[in-house]
């Protein structure tokens, strides 16, 4: 695999699969929200600055049966143009006669978008003569899309083998992988590790690897009641998966074999309703009754979780502490990623990865406060069960 620091772009054409999949705006299709868009930004300018030029490429939305107007990559062309700062040209296809005329008439500096890959649906099966179509658009490939890394579709994997010595991870990827390696792989301690969020079945791959590599483990959201109630305690009507108590008593005996200090809440906030509107108490986790239900997580569990985070060097955050959707019981999922920045700004590495803490820390405007930010929904919970993920392996190699 080539390196985007050391490769030398000049003269060359990069075949970019980006993660342009951004929310439109359903009556004006204009961009609603162009995260994803700068966040690849720093790639495509670096190669144009090096006297490359750049072929995008991306999905966007899930298109059935061929191309369909709303999901076209042409509403996002000029949006993309005012990130960047040039001038995107847009390929009217991703494979065919037009479009590999604008993709081999590109001079240093210019940008083509070709149209969504999803238009055809060997881009999901990953089918090689596509990839190999694909490919014609470029001298090096680059893969930034770390969101569709875990996926082995034509653009994010089988392309790749075009590209024996000439393929590389964009500044994204990059950026994504060193925050999951340094978490895990670093020597640094204590790791603390918070997994909260709806349910133990979602996240018991995670979970169990982690009690290889952490010092501590807090458990958190709706999951922490399937515990609870492996424990003898009274969870009301609180979110349980009964088919997991035994999988919940079975990580606590592993947790105390290996030395790691699981933490399960000790009070929370119940309801009567699964409503913002709903009664509301604070009582003992154990003690929840009838017709109650825990929705948050309580003081005393945000001081405990307050007091591991302050002490640990490396924090990974995934999940939840309660339903943080609800203003009325979001404060347990507030204190721990108040405590999170409160670490970071001592020195800690902390990584907000997957799903719903990353949505809960940019609601509360924290996301600049800590040390990394995924990007990469599904992909990154993935990487952190340890799951090869095609995207990324098709790249090594
Ligand atoms: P996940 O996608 O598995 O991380 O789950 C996130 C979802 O879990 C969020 O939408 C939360 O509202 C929900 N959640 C967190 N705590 C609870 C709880 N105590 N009861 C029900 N749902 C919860």
């Amino acid at each position: 695999m080539a390196d985007i620091h050391t490769y030398n772009f000049s003269g060359k054409r990069a075949l970019i699969r980006v993660d342009f999949n951004v929310p439109l705006d359903k009556e004006t299709l204009a961009v609603a929200d162009d995260t994803r868009i700068r966040a690849a930004a720093p790639t495509i300018l670096h190669i144009l600055k090096q006297g490359g030029s750049v072929v995008l490429m991306s999905h966007l939305g899930r298109p059935k049966e061929g191309p369909e107007e709303k999901y076209s990559l042409r509403h996002i062309v000029a949006h993309t143009s005012k990130v960047l700062g040039v001038e995107v040209k847009f390929g009217g296809d991703c494979i065919g006669a037009e479009a590999y005329d604008m993709s081999a008439a590109l001079q240093a500096g210019e940008v083509l978008m070709l149209e969504n890959v999803r238009f055809y649906k060997q881009e999901t099966v990953g089918t090689e003569s596509f990839a190999e179509a694909l490919s014609k658009h470029g001298d090096v490939y680059v893969n930034d899309a770390f969101g569709t890394a875990h996926r082995a579709h034509a653009s994010t994997t089988v392309v790749a083998n075009y590209f024996p010595n000439d393929k590389m991870f964009g500044y994204l990827i990059e950026g994504e992988i060193k925050a999951v390696d340094k978490v895990l792989n670093s020597t640094d301690k204590p790791l603390t590790a918070i997994v909260g969020g709806a349910k133990v079945s979602s996240k018991i791959s995670i979970i169990e690897r982690l009690l290889d590599k952490v010092d501590n483990l807090i458990v958190g959201g709706g999951m922490a009641y399937t515990f609870v109630k492996a424990m003898g305690g009274n969870v009301g009507n609180s979110l349980v998966e009964d088919d997991y108590l035994e999988t919940a008593r079975t990580i606590m005996t592993q947790a105390k074999a290996k030395g790691v200090n699981l933490y399960i809440p000790t009070d929370t906030i119940i309801a009567d309703a699964f409503d913002n509107n709903a009664n509301r108490k604070e009582v003992k986790i154990g003690e929840i009754p009838a017709g109650w239900m825990g929705l948050d997580t309580g003081a005393e569990t945000s001081k405990a979780c307050r007091e591991i985070i302050l002490n640990s060097k490396l924090i990974l955050w995934n999940g939840p502490m309660g339903v943080f959707e609800m203003e009325n019981f979001q404060q347990g999922t507030v204190d721990v990623a108040n405590a999170i920045v409160d670490a970071t700004a001592k020195g800690a590495f902390s990584l907000i990865g997957g799903g719903d803490s990353v949505a809960a820390i940019n609601k509360f405007k924290l996301a600049d406060k800590v040390s990394y930010v995924s990007t990469g929904g599904g992909a990154m919970l993935e990487y952190l069960e340890g799951i090869e993920l095609p995207g990324i392996k098709a790249i090594r190699g």
